[in-house]
């Protein structure tokens, strides 16, 4: 069983394609990003973020206190648990959004995540997608993705996908958050956003998610052959 890591930008329907390729082939899915989401949410529900500001020594100092795991609802989809809470809902707000990137910008969550990240994908069979999967978490990943589409084509997509959940939102406002993310992601010291050598480049800005999905799994054949 090989490992399969799949980074990219946000909002490029990654993790659809990750969940997709674990279902057809009997892999464990993670979601990375889920992991710096349910810190950042810890952050705000412990004030240690207030009006953005991140009190980054308080989210440090009580890194030990958070607890995440992942567990598969009845309906067969995962779910992010935060010391025993479900908060897999909670972790997709537009307001965990705007301050996650700087709480995963902290090295020393990161280095808690990584961490984790192994432990979870040590025996393979796992298909992760992130950031920096390819590079730092898993550098020996038999397969590689790096996927990547326009900002606008991104925020179409979570827009679109927000209202389909009935919440209230504004395209300029994710197209920002998304733009700020990237900027982010690509410029902080520790693991930034960067496809690995050995990654293959995706654009999927004229693809469809089914479009996407078969393409990948016919990467995973291919990988899985050799
Ligand atoms: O994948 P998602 O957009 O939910 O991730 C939320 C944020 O977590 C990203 O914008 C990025 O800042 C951070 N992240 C990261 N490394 C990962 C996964 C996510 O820094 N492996």
């Amino acid at each position: 069983m090989i490992k399969v890591a799949i980074d990219g930008y946000s909002s490029t329907g990654k993790s659809t394609m990750a969940r997709s390729l674990a279902k057809a082939v009997g892999y464990r899915y993670i979601d990375s990003g889920a992991m710096y989401r349910a810190v950042a949410l810890f952050a705000l529900q412990n004030k240690l973020i207030k009006e953005s500001v991140i009190d980054t020594n308080g989210i440090i100092d009580r890194l030990d206190e958070i607890h995440i795991n992942f567990m598969i609802s009845p309906t067969g989809t995962q779910r992010t648990f935060l010391n025993n809470h479900d908060v897999e809902d909670d972790i997709r707000s537009l307001k965990v959004s705007s301050v996650v990137s700087q709480v995963a910008a902290i090295p020393e969550v990161r280095h808690s995540m990584v961490e984790l990240q192994r432990k979870l994908g040590s025996e393979g069979g796992i298909v992760m997608d992130g950031r920096d999967i390819g590079t730092t978490v898993f550098p020996d990943a038999q397969l590689k993705i790096f996927v990547t589409a326009s900002p606008e084509t991104r925020a179409r997509r979570r827009f679109n996908e927000m209202i389909e959940k009935g919440e209230q939102v504004d395209f300029d406002e994710i197209l920002e958050n998304i733009k700020e993310r990237d900027h982010l992601d690509e410029t902080r010291t520790v693991s930034p956003l960067r496809q690995a050598p050995d990654a293959i480049l995706l654009d999927n800005s004229s693809m469809t998610l089914q479009e996407q999905s078969e393409w990948l799994l016919e990467q995973f054949r291919l990988c899985d052959n050799n």
